[in-house]
């Protein structure tokens, strides 16, 4: 089993009646919904909770961590981001979303701005999958349609993707690197742009595949944990 935590900061959902009637459960209750009972733990976490929900214990069993954050960015306490990060450097997937780019954990991992354009407009947005062998787009089409999104557009100030799974093309003619991937230490991060607050794509069924996908590619093995520091010699020294 999969142990997954969503993190959702919960704020819009009790200020504006749009985004509770879209997320009557919260953003995190709809994007529990994504993964299979079969293979998945979930639990969930909100930001006003005591450790804003991510204690000691539960960092430490959690395999993939999400992370949805945008108008309290400011209020996530640095000492909780800095317990974040050394899990994820130990070996936690992270998988950030939408307007986690300007949360601190995505901008500590990435080291730039992850500055980007932005308009809510109604855009209509098409994902195309430009990696259609990596295991995050396994069993997508071409392209999702999402008939209303935020527009995000480029320059998005990342560090160049490790890969580049989904370029978003939005219909006011901007393009965005949608969805990419890194590693830090031995964690695994996905970043992955949809999912504004006052639309309903955390109930699409294609964005829960990316979702589902991404905590297998996040979760799966890695190599022995490295061994650091003063080394003594394998073999005979001259
Ligand atoms: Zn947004």
């Amino acid at each position: 089993m999969i142990n997954v935590t969503i993190w959702n900061e919960a704020r819009h959902e009790y200020k504006n009646a749009v985004v509770a009637s879209v997320y009557p459960e919260g953003i995190h209750g709809a994007i529990a919904k994504a993964f299979p009972t079969t293979d998945f733990v979930v639990r969930t976490a909100t930001l006003d909770q005591p450790e804003h929900g991510l204690t000691d214990a539960i960092l430490e069993s959690t395999d993939v961590l999400y992370w949805w954050g945008h108008m309290a960015h400011g209020e996530v306490s640095d000492e909780i981001v800095a317990k974040v990060k050394k899990r994820v450097l130990a070996g936690m997937g992270l998988v950030v979303l939408h307007s986690g780019h300007f949360s601190k954990i995505f901008k500590t991992l990435m080291g730039t701005t992850c500055d980007l354009k932005w308009r809510e407009a109604n855009d209509r947005e098409r994902i195309w999958t430009v990696a259609p062998a990596h295991p995050i787009a396994k069993g997508l089409p071409e392209c999702i349609l999402l008939e209303t999104e935020e527009m995000y557009g480029e320059h998005f100030d990342i560090p160049a993707p490790e890969e580049l799974i989904f370029v978003s093309w939005f219909s006011g003619g901007e393009v965005f690197r949608s969805g990419c991937t890194y590693q830090r230490g031995q964690g695994k991060i996905f970043y992955f742009r949809p999912g504004h607050e006052i639309y309903p794509t955390y109930h699409n069924p294609q964005i829960h595949q990316v979702l589902v996908n991404a905590a297998y590619w996040a979760a799966s093995s890695r190599g022995a944990t490295p061994v650091y520091g003063n080394a003594k010699p394998l073999e005979l020294l001259p």
